[in-house]
């Protein structure tokens, strides 16, 4: 028999037919909208389910229920298996080790979780092994104009709470990072730098591996906002060095109300709990408690066990379909997109100039016509799109616009889907005109 080429062993890219079969597994998107069929580019706020998804929490229910982590009896130690193994399979997806993931109910959730200790240890606790994470006057944190509130607002609170100095690396006036200034933006004086890996509005891909070596020049800590690089390219935490990463289950085929944390080995361990309670201690007096070591000491509480389950099937199945091939299609998507709107009159496409790296999102304003007008026509012909300043008011300030309408894909989006918008999009100033 002849040895397998290279044709052989590469799987074939996602293409329309593909496509076609695997939306068979999302019955949401053989729904009728407004008596036309669903054309769902919202993805970028939440993205659809396959069955097997919430299959898996139904079965979770029928067959393990249980509380994880105590009690003895059959259930809670299947349902414990059932939740550390779904911790493994999710850490192998992101490249990290199952103790360096800490179960979040979102990404708001885990970029929180950091805040709130780096502020528990500024305020003292956690003793010596958490001072790394204690900041204070003098001190000073870096973010991107780019970030979503969720990676924004935390840090705000941060430096208000510790006496530390906010600084930003800003964007031009089409939306890049203005990485020229980010060498002189991170000091020595820099504790953390966070930052998104890919924008909610823009798409554009961060150049990660730039800003993880300025910080690690001066000593910062790193924080990436995986949330929207996750579900759509491959993400590997080890490769790109950062020392935490937030990510959200419901963008990524899982359900809604699970998240993640990853932590580099080590400093999770060291860093003081956000929340405290049951299962995070090893043992309590009515004086004091100490804590056990992460995932858990950062897992107060009954957790949510059936979404955890249902997320590592979310994960089964891109890893079956495969990131690189669903990074490959949605950059296909989103080039169609961005070339088709460009084309239209009357519309502006924002972020920087084609060429850039950006995964399958499109925002977009019209001439003459409010981005709710623009929502709410699009819905008329089936076609969800989110409008407004999706939770980035700093960067459409920057854009130069209050407002926008952004289509974002994912694996189960066709070329037709895109040419629908095209087409909408098209007739949008006829109909407002
Ligand atoms: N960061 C980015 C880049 C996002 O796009 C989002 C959600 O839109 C978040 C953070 C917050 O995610 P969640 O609302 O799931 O916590």
């Amino acid at each position: 028999s002849a040895l397998p080429t290279t044709q052989d062993t590469l799987p074939k890219a996602l293409d329309d037919i593909e496509v076609s079969r695997l939306r068979a597994d999302f019955p949401i998107l053989g729904r009728n909208v407004n008596g036309v069929p669903l054309t769902y580019l919202d993805s970028g706020a939440t993205s659809q389910k396959p069955s097997c998804v919430y299959e898996a929490e139904q079965h979770y229910y029928e067959n393990f229920n249980a509380a994880v982590h105590r009690g003895a009896h059959s259930l809670a130690v299947e349902a414990t298996d059932i939740f550390e193994q779904a911790r493994t399979d999710v850490a192998r997806f992101i490249g990290a080790k199952d103790n360096e993931v800490v179960w979040t109910s979102n990404a708001t959730e885990a970029l929180n979780l950091i805040t709130y200790s780096f502020g528990n240890a500024s305020a003292g606790l956690g003793g010596d092994a958490a001072r790394a994470f204690a900041l204070g006057a003098g001190d000073e944190i870096v973010v991107t104009e780019l970030e979503h509130h969720a990676n924004l607002i935390p840090w705000q609170e941060l430096a208000l709470r510790t006496g530390a100095t906010l600084k930003y690396i800003p964007v031009d006036e089409s939306g890049a990072l203005r990485m020229d200034l980010a060498g002189s933006i991170i000091t020595p004086a820099t504790k953390v730098v966070a930052f998104t890996h890919v924008s909610n509005v823009l798409g554009t891909v961060t150049d990660v591996a730039a800003l993880v070596a300025l910080a690690r020049n001066v000593g910062a800590l790193t924080v990436l906002d995986g949330c929207q690089s996750v579900p759509h390219l491959p993400v590997d935490v080890k490769a790109l060095d950062v020392d935490f990463m937030a990510f959200s289950g419901h963008k990524m085929l899982g359900p809604t109300g699970i998240g993640g944390l990853y932590g580099r080995a080590g400093l999770l361990d060291a860093m003081p709990p956000f929340l405290t309670g049951g299962s995070m201690i090893t043992s309590v007096t009515m004086e004091k408690a100490e804590y056990l070591p992460a995932p858990m000491r950062f897992e107060a509480g009954t957790q949510r066990i059936s979404q955890v389950h249902a997320l590592a099937t979310a994960v089964a199945y891109l890893r079956e379909v495969g990131m690189d091939r669903i990074a490959a299609w949605e950059e296909n998507l989103g080039e169609r997109m961005l070339t088709g709107l460009d084309g239209i009159p009357g519309v502006r496409v924002l972020g920087p100039a084609q060429g850039a790296a950006r995964i399958g999102t499109a925002p977009f304003v019209i001439e003459g016509v409010h981005p709710h007008d623009v929502g709410q026509f699009l819905d008329s012909r089936g076609i969800a799109v989110r409008v407004g300043h999706h939770c980035a008011q700093p960067l459409h300030r920057a854009l130069g616009v209050v407002s926008s309408t952004r289509a974002s894909t994912y694996l189960y989006n066709t070329t037709s889907d895109v040419d629908a918008l095209l087409n909408a999009v098209s007739d949008v100033r006829g109909y407002f005109g």
